[in-house]
């Protein structure tokens, strides 16, 4: 299918929330935040639980035999997703929040006072945190790639990395500006070095066809919410060898294969990292969800996102009085931007007077906005059912807004 045979009208209909009475009028850019499900995952939610609703107890009986056979297969459909070698290297998580806080967990056990973790300015909190917790915790260094006004140049990676950096844990897509690094250049400056490499790919598996072997990072974090699937599930890949030699996080059922009362051998991959009961409606929705993407042209979809974030951006950087912190290139579907006279809180309430959703503040990424020397942000992100009516909507509004201010 070529770009222009791409419509966002035809996807918007997939999405029962649009087609209710009180939506009619709505016009969503919070996507970045979430974006709405399709039909497919909400049917198949509520038909696990009507039909299907069971523990995943293997061999037991004829429901849970069907519960564990939905789970396997919506991992091998989460393992081609990601294009990951196996689905030995598919761990399901409750988000990428869960995801980054297993892989902190897991990894920093064998690290030493002052080895060093490599992150970035624009990092989300979920990427922050769990390795502010560990540094303290063992006694690491955390350091940033450079930045500028807090920016970062990921072409100067190799600056900040050397004999005692053990895992660099970088964004493939920031939530707050769009930005997306160019994971290429970032694995050429990683390249023979014995070190973890992390792409938090929230926002980008959102909007891009991801294959973690090209990109050939060791982890991928996602979560399914970003992407038309449930909440509740998100995707760890890592690379089979090292989630091999990994200590799981959490303990329980599911994740053994003997308990003793002093020692307990764990499950095979990649169960040894599941412990307790899964989010069995969520992977229903999910293994919809892989199916209804399936059946979508992403490329086409990217390009038509990328066709809006441009035009969005050229008609920002035409009004006064704003300060706009996104910018055009390699952004995956976001403008970010503050009022220069008035409160950016003022501004989304005035948005969601006229039914325009938006996400205003510092969208878990504090020390980036700050950086930035703002408080908070506006910030309108695009999705595959999102028109250029809404786009416009959106600028009306903005204008009148400014008018009024004036
Ligand atoms: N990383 C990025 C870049 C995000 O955008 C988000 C969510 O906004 C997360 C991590 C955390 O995802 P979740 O809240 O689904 O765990």
């Amino acid at each position: 299918m070529s770009r222009s045979t791409y419509s966002p009208e035809e996807f918007r209909r997939c999405f029962p929330l649009f087609q209710q009475a009180e939506n009619r009028g709505l016009v969503y850019l919070d996507n970045a935040a979430t974006t709405q499900r399709p039909a497919a995952v909400i049917d198949a939610i509520a038909d696990f639980y009507r039909r299907n609703n069971a523990n995943t107890h293997r061999s037991s009986h004829r429901l849970a035999r069907r519960a564990t056979e939905m789970v396997e297969q919506t991992r091998a459909q989460a393992a081609a997703f990601l294009n990951a070698h196996s689905s030995r290297e598919l761990v399901f998580c409750r988000g990428a929040t869960e995801a980054l806080n297993l892989l902190a967990n897991s990894l920093c056990v064998g690290l030493r006072p002052g080895d060093e973790i490599v992150l970035s300015t624009i990092e989300h909190h979920a990427n922050l945190v769990p390795w502010q917790m560990m540094a303290e915790r063992y006694r690491l260094k955390l350091r940033y790639v450079p930045h500028t006004a807090g920016v970062p140049q990921f072409d100067r990676l190799g600056e900040v990395l050397n004999e005692r950096t053990r895992i660099v844990s970088l964004t493939g897509g920031s939530n707050a500006l769009g930005l997306r690094p160019d994971l290429s250049a970032v694995a050429a400056q990683l390249r023979d070095r014995s070190l973890h490499w992390i792409v938090d790919g929230s926002q980008l598996a959102a909007h891009e066809v991801v294959d973690v072997q090209a990109i050939g990072c060791d982890f991928f974090v996602c979560s399914a919410h970003k992407f038309y699937g449930p909440t509740g599930v998100g995707l760890l890949y890592g690379r089979e060898a090292l989630l091999a030699e990994m200590p799981p996080w959490q303990g329980g059922g599911e994740m053994i294969a003997e308990v003793g009362l002093y020692h307990s051998e764990y499950a095979d991959l990649p169960h040894k990292f599941e412990a307790g009961t899964s989010p069995l409606g969520a992977l229903a929705g999910l293994n919809a969800a892989f199916a209804f993407l399936q059946g979508q042209d992403r490329n086409a979809m990217a390009a038509h996102e990328q066709e809006l974030v441009q035009r969005l951006h050229r008609e920002l950087t035409q009004l006064p009085h704003l300060r706009l912190l996104s910018q055009p290139q390699h952004n995956l579907g976001i403008v970010a931007f503050a009022p220069v006279d008035a409160a950016p809180a003022d501004l989304a309430h005035w948005l969601d007077g006229r039914d325009i959703a938006v996400r205003v503040g510092h969208h878990c990424a504090q020390p980036l906005i700050q950086a930035a020397g703002e408080g908070a942000t506006v910030r309108a992100s695009v999705a595959g059912y999102t028109t250029w009516q809404d786009c416009e909507a959106f600028l009306d509004a903005v204008r009148e807004f400014q008018r009024i201010d004036a």
